[in-house]
């Protein structure tokens, strides 16, 4: 059986030296806001090439406090790409704001630059966009569009940690960027946690706060915050994972090269750039007969997932909220499919697969 993903191989390679921050952790009798969490968003700014970073206990706090701090009003328009994992849109509806829904460029399937122009209203104040699957959105036009527009920006990283954009990293472009440390992405930990990062002091000063609610003194509280913290431990781990971190994107590409290079036929493959360096956080293909290849996969032996098989616009939380169709998002919710590319994925497997993919 060639797995989608299995947590436990995909940390073997680690397992001592996250056993050692565990123990360091667990000797300290420290587990809120100390010097895992200080050293850790240290390496995690200089990683990414940005001024701050704030850890958070998930992704869509991450988001969430994001647009809380930049003090919105009630009802104001965020816009959103309509092809997304549905954290990016809950954060807006949890924050009050409305989402506005852009629909994708079918090629990348990140959110299109040109349609954005069109969905500005009076009301829109900033657009938040999501680098899905480990590529870079199209960053010139939308930076131009928010520049003309007057418009704050802010970067769902959660499957990006280090894709690059004509050399520049993403989580540098907007006020803020918001990074997930879900077990399963890139840089992923052993529990639930977050991060946001930004270049601007003011700014960050105000995550530091929501985080910790909303109190820069203990027991003295300026603004009603969250209770949204990294835990020591699990900054911990992040800490040995980010080490890590260029060897997991190098076996995710390298994986993803024998794919591209190997897939041939009826399928729709991830389009590639050389402006664009590429993460794979998932490597999807896109097929008419989605379902059934997934079967047949299955049949043979090989597991895959789907990211995702519902739009955001067609959930059930969403009736309401989100009206209108959006057929590009639903076309490629409707035929795309994961192919295995974790750490613990291996080339003879990918081999494999690619062989079951060009019989099908
Ligand atoms: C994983 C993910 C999130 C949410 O992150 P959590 O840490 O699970 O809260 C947000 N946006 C996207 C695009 C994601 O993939």
């Amino acid at each position: 059986m060639i797995e989608y993903e299995n947590l436990r191989a995909a940390n073997a390679p680690f397992m001592n030296e996250l056993r050692d921050a565990f123990a360091r952790v667990l000797d300290s009798g420290w587990f809120i806001l100390g010097k895992s969490v200080q050293a850790f968003e240290s390496e995690f700014a200089s990683y990414i090439g940005s001024r701050h970073c704030i850890g958070t206990a998930n992704g869509l706090d991450a988001l969430t406090m994001s647009l809380k701090a930049l003090n919105f009003a009630p009802g104001d328009e965020v816009i959103v790409p309509s092809n997304t994992y549905i954290a990016t849109i809950l954060s807006i509806v949890q924050s009050g704001l409305q989402p506005v829904l852009v629909e994708p460029d079918p090629r990348t399937y990140n959110i299109d630059p040109s349609r954005i122009g069109d969905a500005i209203t009076p009301r829109t104040r900033a657009v938040m966009i999501v680098h899905l699957y480990g590529k870079a959105c199209d960053m010139d036009p939308i930076l131009a569009v928010c520049r003309a527009r007057g418009l704050r920006l802010i970067e769902d990283c959660a499957q990006s940690h280090g894709a690059t954009y004509k050399g520049r990293m993403t989580g540098t472009f907007g006020d803020y960027a918001a990074f997930s440390f879900y077990p399963t992405k890139n840089l992923g930990a052993l529990g639930d946690a977050g991060a946001v990062t930004t270049d601007d002091d003011a700014l960050a000063l105000a995550i530091r706060r929501l985080r910790n609610y909303g109190s820069d003194v203990k027991y003295y509280n300026e603004v009603v915050g969250y209770n949204s913290r990294l835990d020591e431990v699990q900054a911990a781990f992040l800490s040995v994972k980010l080490k890590k971190m260029d060897e997991i994107t190098a076996h995710k590409r390298a994986l993803a090269g024998l794919y591209l290079a190997g897939i041939k036929g009826e399928f729709v493959l991830p389009a590639v750039d050389p402006a664009f360096f590429d993460v794979y956080h998932i490597f999807n293909i896109r097929h008419p007969r989605r379902d059934e290849l997934k079967k047949y996969l299955l049949e043979k032996g090989i597991k895959t997932d789907i990211h995702y098989p519902v739009p955001p616009h067609r959930q059930n939380a969403m009736k309401g909220i989100i009206t209108g169709e959006y057929p590009i998002a639903a076309e490629i919710h409707a035929t795309t499919l994961s192919l295995p590319i974790s750490l613990a994925t291996t080339e003879d497997e990918v081999r494999t697969v690619i062989d079951a993919l060009n019989a099908f």
